[in-house]
């Protein structure tokens, strides 16, 4: 069963449960939108594995999710229609046929909607009680929010990237849409977190530059050139010619003003 009929089976599961007056049953409706949010989010994990951190894999937020796969991909959040021709003789496309559509998910309106459902499913204290009209508008709406998602049949996921292999081994892309945002992107690999920098296309090949912090050896003096992102309180830096290894801990320096008196 694919993820993206899982979520339809939430929704429509949901959708029966709100058609009861019980107040149990609406409860249940609004974690059933829930589990439906998370996998419309879910589903595009697979398609980005090269394009979004590692730890996003065991990372359940669907919030945390789609941040990055919008920053990874800043057209997410709009609908697309997937068209194919077949070409003539001359190159031409001839008679275009619709393949399917994959509507945007907007990381506003998934985030409002799944914050809104989860102010239902915690246990009430004693004295207070479920505002169970706000209950049943917050599943209508959200219901209605999802609903465009059950006739998606495509996952468009074609783009120009731009590729580039780190100093660990791990190739990784970014798609051109997100450079023009930002040309800084993290090694994916949650072990080597190294910056990296978009800087042009020459012919067919991506030029990319490693951004680095230089980092002096308190043993031998000299300097290794870490990656910012490797460069955090608490990190231990291996000097690459000694291999002493530094701890990096945040600290307040206290220094005298030259013109104190
Ligand atoms: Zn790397
Ligand atoms: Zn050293």
């Amino acid at each position: 069963m694919s993820i993206h009929f899982r979520a339809i089976e939430h929704l429509d599961k949901a959708i029966e449960l709100a058609e009861s007056e019980s107040l149990e049953h609406l409860r249940y409706a609004a974690l059933e939108l829930r589990l439906a949010i998370e996998c419309l989010v879910y589903q595009f994990l697979p398609y980005y594995r090269d394009e979004v951190p590692d730890e996003l894999f065991s990372e359940w937020r669907p919030q945390i999710i789609l941040d990055a796969l919008v920053d990874a991909n800043p057209d997410l959040p709009h609908s697309h229609t997937l068209r194919m021709a077949p070409e003539n003789a001359k190159g031409e496309p001839t008679a275009w046929y619709t393949m399917g559509k994959q509507t945007g998910l907007s990381p506003k309106h998934l985030r409002a909607a799944h914050h809104r459902l989860s102010n239902f499913l915690h246990a009430t204290a004693e004295d207070t009680h479920v505002d169970e009209e706000k209950l049943r508008r917050s599943v209508e709406k959200v219901a209605s929010i999802l609903e465009p998602f059950r006739t998606d049949s495509v996952i468009s996921n074609f783009a120009v990237r731009h590729s580039v292999e780190c100093e660990c081994g791990r190739r990784f892309s970014r798609r051109g849409r997100a450079l023009e945002k930002s040309p800084l992107v993290r090694c994916p690999n949650k072990d080597c977190k190294r910056l990296w920098r978009y800087v042009s296309e020459e012919g067919q090949v991506s030029q990319w530059e490693m951004v680095s912090q230089e980092i002096v050896c308190q043993k031998c003096k000299e300097t290794t050139y870490f990656s910012p992102t490797q460069v955090q309180p608490g990190a231990r830096l291996r000097c690459s010619y000694c291999n002493a290894v530094s701890r990096l801990e945040p600290g307040v320096i206290v220094q005298l003003e030259p013109d104190a008196g």
